[in-house]
């Protein structure tokens, strides 16, 4: 009993465009229209956030753009999951599973894990949520081989994404917030040493349980039950040796989606919040509406 859209799927019946429940065969509230708002191609993108089931956004920025905090305030926004394959190899390598354990001596000298490993475990997670459910991934697709590998996977679902934010970021930008980057091993929790300093006593942002000083100098949240710690990864020649990989993967990557018309590019200088405002811009959501699912 839903709409079909061409791709042989069934949608739901309702959808909520421009923070209103619309019934397809109802005049739109916005547009009056029977029909679903049409991809436009200026500042006003409708199509982005009317996809059934939620938007489905990819993340692409250099280490330390800020690109997991965005996603996730983006998800929590927008009712959807936050998909962040920087974090699933790690869980795999520290749960000692095969794929954790051929992905380790990779990020362990942060070098690109190579694609087939990474495309099964993004291809295992978002098989995982359900048909036609909305996502923002982030840290994927990291090689043009691995953008073709998703554009794979959506088709056999019947799907396509709706937009890639690309969020720039100087290079010595990056190497200064990463030098005082403490994230959270487990949950993803990223914090700054000097600019957004993790304290006892409140709450984790990524995990939201309590943050405890376990030992003089030593917090973690406490569901996690692992410090809160500098990446290993962070460290100054690594952070080269990543931009390096990153400056040379992204651009045939950039290209590709271009290409596609999916392409939205973001300053990603300057505080959290204005950020944020400007990736809701990006996607026509300036005023939008918050979706939680
Ligand atoms: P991140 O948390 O995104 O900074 O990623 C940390 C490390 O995980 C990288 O240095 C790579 O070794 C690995 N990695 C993350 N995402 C990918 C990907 N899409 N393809 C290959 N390797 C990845």
């Amino acid at each position: 009993n839903g709409r079909r859209d061409g791709t042989g799927l069934a949608t739901p019946v309702a959808e909520r465009i421009h923070g209103v429940r619309w019934r397809p065969h109802e005049p739109h509230p916005a547009t009056g229209s029977p029909e679903a708002p049409t991809p436009r191609t200026g500042r006003q993108r409708v199509e982005t956030v009317a996809a059934p089931g939620g938007p489905r956004l990819v993340l692409i920025g250099p280490p330390g753009a800020g690109k997991g905090t965005q996603a996730r305030r983006l998800a929590a926004k927008l009712g959807i999951p936050h998909v962040d394959v920087g974090s699933l190899l790690r869980a795999e390598v520290r749960a000692g599973t095969p794929l954790g354990q051929e992905a380790e001596r990779f990020l362990a000298r942060g070098l690109l894990v190579p694609d087939e490993l990474v495309n099964r475990l993004v291809e295992r997670r978002l098989g995982a949520l359900g048909p036609r459910r909305g996502f923002v991934v982030d840290g994927y697709p990291r090689s043009v081989a691995q953008a073709e590998a998703l554009d794979r996977f959506l088709r056999r679902e019947g799907l396509r994404l709706s937009a890639v934010l690309h969020l720039r970021v100087p290079d010595e930008v990056v190497v200064d917030r990463l030098a005082g980057r403490i994230v959270c091993p487990d949950c993803g929790a990223v914090f700054h040493r000097t600019a957004n300093p993790p304290r006892a006593g409140e709450r984790c942002p990524a995990c939201h349980t309590i943050i405890r000083e376990v030992a003089p100098g030593v917090l973690q949240c406490e569901a996690c039950g692992r410090p809160l710690r500098r990446r290993p990864d962070d460290q100054p020649e690594i952070v080269r040796r990543r931009l390096a990989i990153y400056h040379q993967e992204v651009k045939p990557i950039l290209s590709y989606y271009r290409q596609q018309g999916l392409l939205r590019d973001v300053d990603g200088e300057g505080s959290e919040d204005e950020v944020f405002r400007r990736i809701l811009a990006a996607l026509g959501l300036a005023d939008g509406p918050s979706r939680r699912a």
